[in-house]
């Protein structure tokens, strides 16, 4: 008989978006008509399409698979083209970070990189995750047996939670701009986490998913941004968000040359290696036309394109934030993130507040209790909808609340 990996009898048993799916088809089969007005505002995907100048490059490199003499099968390394990784390293260069392409690997996206990681690292490490947080995190930790610590994210630290001293950490997971709260890490924040890092000999998972809807200055793209980060962090990052890839699939992972940990002989063990060997072992690189489309995406024109969309969703963001002020409703992020994290009117729990906005006003969010405890009574609006449903959505909260 085959042994089965029982750790995922010790995940949560309801992923969250099946439960927010199930309640409203429900509702909708219920109320067939009301259900006609439903605003999804619940779901973290992007609406606008590609741009333009990416949909030519894969359109173009697509034609060349077509040929002989252009045709490629199999990258060499795995590890992305030369081209995609001069344009990503020439990217962090636009910000300020010193990322050179020989620390960048291609990925299908920031998801899979985020879970795979956890391959280089033993069992028994004490893994820090940041409450709430993205599911992947703690869920792929708990599928390989970890357990997991929490720092919390609170009103009173406006949802960045920062390093206790007094705890020890090996491995910490850090996501700024933050999903689900939106909230950031300052500079001078983000350099309290590489202390301390670098005081526990930890690594620093950092998931910049949401680093193009940065618009604060002190608020770093990158975490390579910050002085000797490169010793003790790796940097998953994703064009879903960025330049709307969530269904074409691409993003690249940083680990630097100088991430140096020791092995339990005392040995140094350069992760980048370690991390070439798994990906070598275990991965065979992003399609050609996809490469050739995140290339696209770095381009100067490619730029202008994709910063347009993400202006549109700032906007969103902006209707539902002067919302929340209109109704005195605390929360944060929309400045420099897609989400807005807002906190449930009179104290309500996040999945009756989910019930009452599906039920009084059809409109669907997503409850904070499902990103962990510390979103019990918040609750998350993204800004990914278009400008109409978005204003629409707001006036009937207004309407709503008001009353
Ligand atoms: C959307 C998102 C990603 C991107 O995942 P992909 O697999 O690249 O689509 C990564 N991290 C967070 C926190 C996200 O919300």
């Amino acid at each position: 008989m085959a042994k089965l990996n029982e750790n995922f009898g010790n995940l949560k048993k309801n992923y969250l978006f099946i439960e927010i799916a199930k309640r409203i088809k429900a509702y909708s089969e219920q109320n067939p008509e009301k259900a006609k007005r439903l605003i999804r505002m619940g779901i973290g995907d992007v609406t606008l399409p590609l741009a333009p100048v990416v949909v030519e490059a894969m359109v173009k490199a697509s034609r060349e698979m077509g040929v002989k003499e252009t045709f490629r099968g199999y990258e060499d390394s795995g590890a992305g083209y030369d081209f995609l990784r001069e344009a990503v390293s020439g990217y962090y260069k636009s910000f300020g970070a010193d990322v050179s392409p020989d620390e960048i690997r291609i990925s299908d996206g920031a998801k899979s990189d985020c879970g795979n990681i956890i391959d280089i690292f033993g069992s028994g490490n004490v893994v820090l995750v940041t409450d709430p947080a993205y599911p992947v995190y703690v869920d792929s930790n708990i599928m390989n047996g970890n357990s997991v610590i929490f720092a919390n994210s609170t009103e009173e630290n406006g949802f960045a939670a920062m390093p206790d001293k007094s705890v020890h950490a090996d491995l910490i997971y850090l996501c700024s701009p933050n999903n689900p709260t939106g909230s950031v890490y300052t500079t001078e924040q983000l350099k309290e986490w590489v202390d301390y890092a670098l005081e526990n000999n930890a690594v620093i998972i950092y998931d910049a998913a949401y680093e193009a809807f940065i618009t604060e200055d002190n608020v770093p793209r990158s975490i390579f941004c910050i002085e000797n980060a490169k010793k003790c962090a790796i940097e998953i990052c994703s064009l879903s968000k960025t330049a709307s890839f969530t269904g074409t699939r691409c993003g690249y992972t940083v680990v630097p040359n100088d991430l140096i940990q020791k092995d339990s002989k005392g040995n140094d063990v350069r992760l980048c290696e370690i991390w070439g060997r798994r990906q070598g072992s275990k991965f065979n690189g992003v399609s050609y036309p996809v490469q050739r489309a995140a290339e696209a995406v770095f381009t100067p024109q490619g730029q202008k394109q994709c910063r347009e969309n993400i202006k549109y969703y700032q906007e969103n963001a902006r209707i539902i934030g002067s919302t929340c002020d209109e109704l005195g409703i605390k929360y944060t992020g929309g400045v420099n993130s897609p989400y807005i994290w807002l906190k449930c009117p009179n104290g309500m729990d996040s999945w009756d507040f989910f019930d009452m906005l599906l039920n009084e006003i059809q409109v669907v969010g997503t409850p904070g209790a499902g990103f962990g405890k510390n979103g019990a009574n918040w609750f998350r609006l993204t800004a990914f909808s278009t400008h109409e449903k978005t204003s629409e959505a707001m006036e009937r909260l207004k309407e709503l609340l008001k009353k």
